[in-house]
């Protein structure tokens, strides 16, 4: 089969199989060969390395991947394109399609069976409407990863590498800087897909931590507190984590706990960096 990135090949195998895009999935194909490169590239996939893709549409990342990959799974929920890729990726034998809703796969599954629970790459252009979860539940099962270089929705791949006090800084951001280090490596216009996104996209390397840049004596405990703060954002953190029913804090507890850390009681969640965000959970559940 062709290569998939040169568009008329793309147009050609959607029409052979009278293809009908399904927009609750998600589904905004790449056509662009310069694009695919460039996420091989900073994805630095090697004839050892086991890749997971997430959302391998018609193949045409996954044929890329293949050539360099030592092996490929690719998670495809769309029943309608199993037998498309059994096609397009006839010439391959180093990959395996599960057709399977992502958020259900037990990826550390996935890791144990093809790569001896050795650290995987995950490389995708992902649907856009779950992209949170998906990366969430990268790192907070701790799937045995090395890197995650994934298409996204422009305005996600900032917030992951937002700073405190900025407007787009939250929860993603510190969930995503504790587990890893981002790094935009190219930004995608709609005209690089079939059909065209509403959005700007962008292509960004999350490189695992081996040890996550700050201690935190209780790591849930943290990301809840964290979760809580951006919850209530327009609030002091001692009203909006005082609110939280889940926590069971009581507001004066958290005054004491900010005062200890040298802030103000009307600080708001959105100034604190993650390390004060680890000192913070520290104090009150440590
Ligand atoms: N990788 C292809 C490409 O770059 O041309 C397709 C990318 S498209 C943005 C997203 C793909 O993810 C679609 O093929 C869609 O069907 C698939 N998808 C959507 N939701 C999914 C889910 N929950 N689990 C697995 N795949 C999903």
């Amino acid at each position: 089969m062709a290569s998939l990135g040169i568009p008329q090949n793309t147009i050609e195998v959607l029409q052979k199989y009278h293809f009908n895009f399904q927009k609750k999935f998600g589904q905004n194909f790449l056509i662009d060969p310069n694009v695919l490169e460039r996420i091989m590239d900073a994805a630095e996939i090697t004839g050892e390395d086991c890749v997971l893709e997430i959302g391998p549409g018609i193949g045409t990342m996954t044929q890329y991947l293949c050539e360099r990959a030592r092996h490929v799974i690719s998670v495809e929920i769309d029943k309608n394109l199993i037998p498309i890729l059994e096609d397009t990726l006839a010439a391959y034998d180093n990959k395996t399609i599960i057709n399977e809703d992502i958020l259900k796969v037990d990826m550390n599954r996935l890791a144990e069976e093809y790569n001896g629970g050795k650290p995987m790459k995950v490389v995708a252009n992902l649907p856009y409407y779950i992209t949170t979860p998906i990366i969430m539940g990268l790192f907070e099962n701790k799937v045995p990863l090395k890197s995650i270089t994934i298409m996204v929705q422009k305005e996600v791949a900032d917030r992951m590498q937002e700073e405190p006090g900025t407007k787009d800084y939250g929860a993603l951001s510190l969930a995503v800087q504790y587990y890893a280090r981002p790094e935009i490596v190219a930004n995608v216009p709609p005209n690089c897909f079939i059909p065209r996104p509403n959005v700007g996209s962008a292509v960004i390397r999350l490189t695992r931590y081996e040890v996550p840049p700050v201690t935190v004596k209780d790591e849930k405990k943290m990301f809840e507190l964290i979760r809580a703060s951006f919850n209530q954002r327009r609030k002091t953190l001692v009203n909006g984590l005082g609110n939280a029913r889940n926590l069971n804090l009581s507001k004066d507890r958290i005054t004491k706990a900010l005062e200890e850390m040298g802030l103000s009681p009307m600080v708001r969640g959105e100034t604190l960096s993650l390390e004060q965000f680890a000192r913070l959970s520290d104090l009150l559940y440590g």
